[in-house]
């Protein structure tokens, strides 16, 4: 029923059948799922895809599944907006936001990764879940997986933000807290998954959890009335979301859906985590980890595994990488909040305020199409904003107290 066609190694090319696997036996390099793109070019059209419900599954010919999609039904189609408000103050022409704090159950892009995760674990027959998280996909997994009806491990920093945590608990998975950063819980974690017979979405199901992450792509030329933009910038952890959004693009021209398709992608961190960053301004692609520090704790991954491949598709795509400091992040939020009205978490910052530094530096044309990706909402990190916004005005319940107030504004 699907359009998959197997596995296969990225590196040495090696094919494999569709299971729960994701590093090539022979050379260790990661595996990546392959399409018949010929028999998905007969079924699908700019019109099927518009004729279904609005959720992230309207372009499920491109995803890994072969049956129906069983989870994240209400996940995804989520807003482009057009801000004309932040736009002024860049100086540019036409800038979106792809607003990815919204139309998702528990608010970050994670749901698009996590529906295809899930749905793709029942297929193999796992009654176990599990990840290894900074956060958002803690919550994703302990949601989407609840309803699905998985017993759910869940593997986190023990110094993730509060709300984060509660957000995961209040679906009763088993979490655990590992004293150690993100490097450290996704270490341990491979280890546990090669014991356990367990369906941890990014590490033995990461082929198929990743492909969920094109859906930000794809719907993205959609909402642009069927083409891509120029550029596009992209929040960086392991560097998964940023290939995956290019793969989305070049896959829409080859099953005929897009007549061109060359977006610049440019990859956004946090200068306290920026691995990514430091090889593409570098000239490389070789990763040297590092260990992070800063509020974006969603994007922080010291040694991401994809990041490899996020430099060269950067590099390919005539793109550009840059890094902000935390008190550019927190700017970056408040900016994007009396803008355009968007509460976006510190991931969300960071390509607000990269944005601002590529455009200032001449990497952004300011005639062309540009699509800021903000993944997660400003809700879940407020620890972030702590000291960083107004007091209330307090006033005594009269009209007096009132005007006293007024008459200082
Ligand atoms: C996980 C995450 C990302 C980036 O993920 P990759 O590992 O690079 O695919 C971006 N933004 C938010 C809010 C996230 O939670």
């Amino acid at each position: 029923m699907g359009f998959v066609t197997g596995l296969q190694c990225r590196e040495c090319g090696r094919k494999y059948n569709i299971e729960p696997i994701y590093v090539c036996e022979f050379c260790f390099g990661p595996l990546e799922v392959v399409y018949d793109y010929q028999a998905i070019k007969k079924v699908v059209s700019r019109k099927t895809i518009e004729g279904r419900a609005e959720n992230l599954w309207r372009y499920k010919e491109l995803m890994p599944i072969e049956g129906e999609p069983q989870v994240g039904l209400n996940s995804g189609f989520t807003p482009l907006i057009k801000a004309e408000n932040l736009a002024k103050i860049f100086g540019v022409k036409e800038l979106y936001i792809k607003d990815d704090t919204v139309a998702h159950p528990t608010l970050s892009f994670k749901d698009r990764v996590v529906a295809v995760a899930l749905t793709k674990a029942k297929e193999f027959g796992f009654d176990t879940v599990a990840c290894a998280s900074t956060g958002n996909l803690a919550h994703s997994v302990s949601a989407h997986g609840a309803k699905a009806g998985f017993k759910r491990f869940i593997f986190i920093p023990a110094t993730l933000e509060a709300t984060k945590i509660v957000a995961s608990l209040v679906f009763k998975p088993n979490l655990i807290a590992v004293d150690g950063n993100y490097d450290d819980v996704n270490r341990l974690c491979s280890e546990i998954a090669n014991k356990y017979n367990w369906a941890f979405v990014n590490i033995n199901i990461r082929p198929f959890y990743a492909e969920g992450s094109k859906t930000i792509g794809f719907e993205v030329a959609e909402q642009l009335g069927w083409k891509a933009p120029d550029n596009v910038i992209v929040p960086c952890a392991s560097g998964s979301l940023l290939t995956k959004i290019w793969k989305a693009f070049k896959e829409f021209r080859e099953v005929g859906i897009l007549d061109e398709a060359n977006p610049k992608i440019f990859a956004a961190q946090a200068m306290g985590c920026n691995p990514i960053v430091t090889a593409i301004k570098n000239n490389t692609d070789v990763i040297r980890p590092i260990k992070p520090d800063t509020v974006a704790k969603s994007l922080a991954i010291g040694n991401p595994a994809d990041g490899f491949y996020a430099c060269r598709v950067v590099k390919e795509s005539g793109g550009y990488g840059e890094e902000v400091t935390d008190d550019e992040i927190v700017e970056g939020i408040k900016l994007l909040a009396r803008t355009e009205g968007i509460f976006a978490e510190t991931a969300g910052g960071v390509t607000v305020a990269v944005t601002r530094k590529l455009i200032e530096k001449g990497y952004i044309d300011k005639d062309e199409v540009t699509v800021i990706c903000v993944t997660g909402n400003g809700m879940k990190t407020q620890e972030a904003l702590q000291g960083k916004v107004a007091e209330p005005h307090h006033i005594k319940p009269n009209l007096a107290s009132f005007e006293e107030i007024l008459n200082k504004l």
